[in-house]
């Protein structure tokens, strides 16, 4: 759970490399799994040939993630995954003899990754539409649920979504969403009724759902996977980061047999994305080592130890003048400020106290590896509140 720095100062990690390193850095057991594959065979082309890692990973996903989720697609990154994901909903319609629906819809303050279409559907003012904008695919997009996750269902809520898809549904590919939490767009943690009712619509208005749980995927929000917290089945899910315990890049992206026959029962006959590395061995044996370490290590425990922890401990920030919210799910805790900060100095003083933690426009957060010591939180948690008391 730490990090050293070249002069030797110790860090305690809040940040898990960007919600990735949840059994925290340098494990024995991945060192292993990833030793082991090395030593028989680093790569092969995923192309018509298979390999044992990718064949096992497989099967242990599979019984993890919704049911209907019987087809997996192994790809490069987060970001990749989605745009997987969004080319997979044009795909199917394509198939199903309806091309002209093959744009998106999603909600505001999303985030879904640094690549074109990645960022198309990330949030227009948060996100790189100020730079890249006008050479964006032009999405719909409707304001985020104002409802809590921990408080009252706002049912007007969804009433934006239902109009836009109303109005758009003959174009409209697939509903996009982060269930649940909503990380790098701003931290928000959303009432799961929003996901019933968006289901609802998308049933009815025959759109696809796709659910990026790239960063709420293992464990982080308390479930194994946020879709749980609501009891909704997307068509197209997609997972990473912690996919490989933050090891290396990997990710994959799920969807029902329903979906993955329509593509392949069509011309061209298969799914149009063939990334070089796709399903690279080395990935797929850390990943399988890694999904199995969690299982084995209790980590709901770890995860509710964690919440507990965090939300007793960051509880006086909200008594504190600069802050406007403090919020906390699973494993995340997220102090919002009323202005943005000066995140040159937060950095250098976080570093003095001897945590790291990266804040962003008003967010200072933390989301540990799961194996954090109840001694290392505290002093990862003080630390916070010392420096945010006194910016
Ligand atoms: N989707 C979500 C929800 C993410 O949080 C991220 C990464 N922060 C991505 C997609 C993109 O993943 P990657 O950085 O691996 O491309």
């Amino acid at each position: 759970v730490t990090i050293t720095l070249e002069d030797g100062r110790t860090l305690i990690d809040g940040m898990s490399s960007w919600w990735c390193a949840v059994h925290g850095y340098n494990h024995p057991v991945l060192n292993q799994a990833a030793k082991e594959q090395l030593d028989k065979m680093s790569h092969v082309m995923f192309g018509g040939l298979t390999h044992d890692p990718a064949i096992e990973l497989g099967k242990l996903l599979l019984p993890l993630v919704p049911s209907s989720m019987q087809k997996i697609f192994y790809a490069d990154s987060g970001s990749v995954a989605v745009e997987v994901a969004l080319k997979m909903a044009v795909q199917y319609w394509y198939a199903a003899g309806k091309p002209e629906k093959n744009n998106f819809v999603t909600i505001r303050s999303g985030y879904h990754g640094d690549t074109w279409n990645a960022m198309s559907v990330c949030d227009p003012v948060t996100g790189m539409h100020s730079l890249f904008g006008l050479a964006l695919p032009v999405r719909y997009f409707v304001p985020s649920p104002t409802s809590r996750f921990d408080g009252e269902w706002n049912p007007e809520d969804i009433l934006p979504l239902q109009e836009m898809i109303e109005k758009h549904s003959k174009e409209l590919a697939a509903l996009i969403l982060e269930p649940v939490v909503q990380g790098a767009g701003g931290m928000w943690f959303y009432h799961p009724q929003y996901l019933r009712e968006a289901e609802k619509l998308c049933r009815k208005h025959d759109i696809l759902l796709i659910f990026d749980e790239i960063a709420t995927g293992f464990g982080r929000t308390g479930k194994l996977f946020a879709w749980e917290h609501a009891g909704v089945e997307p068509d197209i899910m997609c997972i990473g980061k912690a996919l490989t315990g933050g090891y290396m890049t990997l990710s994959a992206v799920l969807t029902s047999n329903r979906i993955a026959d329509t593509i392949s029962n069509h011309a061209p006959g298969a799914f149009m994305h063939g990334p070089t590395f796709m399903g690279n061995p080395l990935a797929c044996a850390v990943a399988c080592a890694s999904v199995r370490l969690l299982l084995e290590s209790g980590w709901q425990e770890n995860v509710k130890r964690i919440e507990t922890q965090l939300k007793e401990e960051l509880a006086p920030a909200r008594g504190f003048p600069e802050v406007a919210d403090v919020r906390i799910l699973g494993a995340i805790g997220v102090i919002e400020m009323k202005r943005p900060v000066n995140m040159g100095y937060m950095q250098r003083r976080f570093v003095e106290e001897k945590i790291w933690v990266r804040p962003f426009g008003k967010l200072v957060y933390l989301m540990p590896p799961f194996i954090i010591t109840s001694e290392q939180l505290s002093k990862l948690t003080s630390g916070l509140l010392k420096v945010i008391q006194k910016r």
